[in-house]
C-alpha cells in the first residue's frame, strides 16, 4: 500500500515502516555519534521502550552503553488493510539495528500493567541474562487494569478544585482558542493515579527484586514532568500532576528497599516533547510550540534522544552524580526552566492567536516532529512507493 499519514485529532492512525526506521536510525547515529559512554549498566529492562523517552533510553543504553536490552510496550503489528503502530515498526528497526551491531535485545508486547507480562519478563531474564542492572520505567497510558483486582481504571487530564480555562491550538488546522475545562472528581483524581502513579512501578521492583533478577547497585529511574506558569492547572497542579507526585514518592520508597542491596532509585524531570503522550494534553501542544521557537532561537532546544543522552553523561554514568533539586528529583528540564526562557513563555503566552500562530511560535516545527513521530517526512524514504506495511518480527507476548 502507499502510506500517507491520516491525522485525527492529536493521534495519527497510520504508521510508515521505513520511515520509522529512519526515525530509530537517526537516534542510534547521534547517540554514536557521542562517542561510548564509561560506567554504564550492562543489561537494562525498559518498560515502555517503544517509543518517546523509552525508546531514547533503549538506543542510549544500546549504543552508547553496549548494553544488552529487553524492551517492554504495547503496539500493535499490521493487518490486512492497517499500518502497524509506529511503536511496531521503531521496535523492529531497533532490534535489527542493535542485532547488527551485535547487541542482545529482545523485546515483549503486552500490557505491563499484567502479572502475566512481569512473568515472561522475569523468565526471559533468567533465561538469557540472570539478572538486570537497570529498569527504566517509561509508561504512558490512558488506562490501567489492576492485575489483582481486575478493576479497569482510565486517567483523565483536568483541572483539580475550579474550571480551568486557558488557551489551546488545535494543531492540525492551526485554531488558537480558549477552552474550559470542568474539575476532576475525586473518583477520576485517585484512578489518574491508579493508571499513572507509582503503583506499578513499585509492582515491577518487586517482582524482579523477589525473583533474584535485579543485580546488586540496580538503577531504576522513571520520568516526570513540573513546567511552567502556564500549564500548571492542567498539569503539574491537576490530575496528572497528583500521579506524578504519586511517581515520585515511590521513587523514594523504592530507593529505600534498593538501597538495602546498594542500589538506587530516581525520578527525572523530562523537558516537554512532542510525543504521543503528550500531544493528547490540552494547552501543552501550544506551549510546546512557543516553547520550541524560543529554545532554537537560543540554540538550547533537545528532543526526546539528547535529553536521555544527557541524563547518562552528565547525572547517571560516566562518574556524574544525579545532582538532585531539593525534593530528591533529577532535573534534565533545567534548560526548559531557565528564567530568560520561562520569562520569554510568559511574554508572548498573551499575544498568540491564529493569525499570529505561525510567526509566534514554532507550530511548524511542532507539525513535522509530530509526523516524525509516526515515521513521516523523512529525507531519503520514498512515500510514494508501495510498502508493505507487515514487518514480521518475532516479538515474544500476546
Ligand atoms: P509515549 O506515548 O511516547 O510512550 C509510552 C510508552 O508506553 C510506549 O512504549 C507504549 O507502548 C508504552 N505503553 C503504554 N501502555 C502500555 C501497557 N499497558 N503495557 C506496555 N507498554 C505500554 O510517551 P512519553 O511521552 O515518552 O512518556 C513516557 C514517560 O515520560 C511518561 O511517564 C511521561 O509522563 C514522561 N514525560 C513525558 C514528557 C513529554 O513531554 N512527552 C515530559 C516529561 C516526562
Amino acid at each position: 500500500m502507499i502510506i500517507k499519514p491520516k491525522v485525527r485529532g492529536f493521534i495519527c492512525i497510520t504508521a510508515h515502516p521505513q520511515g520509522c526506521a529512519a526515525n530509530v536510525r537517526s537516534q542510534i547515529e547521534y547517540v554514536k555519534s557521542k562517542g561510548p559512554l564509561a560506567a554504564m549498566p550492562r543489561r537494562v529492562l525498559v518498560i515502555g521502550a517503544s517509543t518517546g523517552y523509552g525508546l531514547a533510553s533503549r538506543i542510549v543504553t544500546a549504543f552508547g552503553g553496549n548494553a544488552a536490552t529487553i524492551g517492554v510496550f504495547f503496539e500493535k503489528p499490521a493487518e490486512e488493510a492497517r499500518t502497524g503502530s509506529a511503536g511496531w515498526y521503531n521496535s523492529a528497526a531497533f532490534e535489527s539495528e542493535a542485532h547488527a551491531a551485535g547487541l542482545y535485545a529482545k523485546s515483549l508486547n503486552g500490557d505491563a500493567f499484567s502479572d502475566a507480562v512481569k512473568q515472561q519478563v522475569i523468565d526471559l531474564i533468567k533465561a538469557d541474562l540472570g539478572q538486570v542492572d537497570a529498569v527504566i520505567y517509561s509508561l504512558a497510558s490512558p488506562r490501567r487494569t489492576h492485575p489483582r483486582t481486575g478493576e479497569t481504571f482510565k486517567s483523565t487530564l483536568k483541572p483539580i478544585g475550579a474550571p480551568y480555562t486557558a488557551k489551546t491550538v488545535d494543531t492540525d488546522k492551526g485554531i488558537v482558542s480558549d477552552i474550559t475545562i470542568e474539575p476532576a472528581s475525586e473518583q477520576e483524581i485517585k484512578d489518574t493515579t491508579a493508571v499513572m502513579g507509582g503503583e506499578d512501578w513499585e509492582m515491577w521492583i518487586d517482582a524482579l527484586a523477589h525473583a533474584g533478577v535485579l543485580a546488586p547497585g540496580a538503577l531504576t529511574v522513571s520520568y516526570s514532568y513540573i513546567g511552567p506558569k502556564v500549564t500548571q492547572a492542567i498539569y503539574r497542579n491537576g490530575t496528572i500532576g497528583r500521579a506524578k507526585e504519586d511517581l515520585e514518592t515511590t521513587a523514594a520508597r523504592i530507593g529505600r528497599k534498593l538501597a538495602l542491596t546498594g542500589g538506587r532509585a530516581f525520578v527525572s524531570i523530562n523537558k516537554a516533547l512532542v510525543t504521543q503522550a503528550s500531544s493528547a494534553i490540552p494547552v501543552v501542544p501550544l506551549y510546546i510550540s512557543l516553547l520550541y521557537r524560543i529554545m532554537k532561537e537560543k540554540g538550547l532546544h533537545e528532543g526526546c534522544i539528547e535529553q536521555i543522552q544527557r541524563l547518562f553523561t552528565e547525572r547517571l554514568a560516566n562518574g556524574a552524580s544525579p545532582q538532585l533539586d531539593p525534593e530528591g528529583r533529577i532535573r534534565i528540564d533545567d534548560l526548559e526552566m531557565l528564567p530568560a526562557i520561562q520569562g520569554a513563555v510568559e511574554k508572548d503566552w498573551p499575544a498568540v492567536t491564529t493569525e499570529n500562530l505561525s510567526a509566534l511560535t514554532d507550530i511548524a516545527g511542532y507539525r513535522a516532529e509530530f509526523l516524525h513521530l509516526f515515521g513521516f517526512g523523512f529525507k531519503g524514504v520514498d512515500y510514494e512507493s508501495e510498502t508493505n506495511p507487515l514487518v514480521p518480527v518475532d516479538f515474544a507476548g500476546a
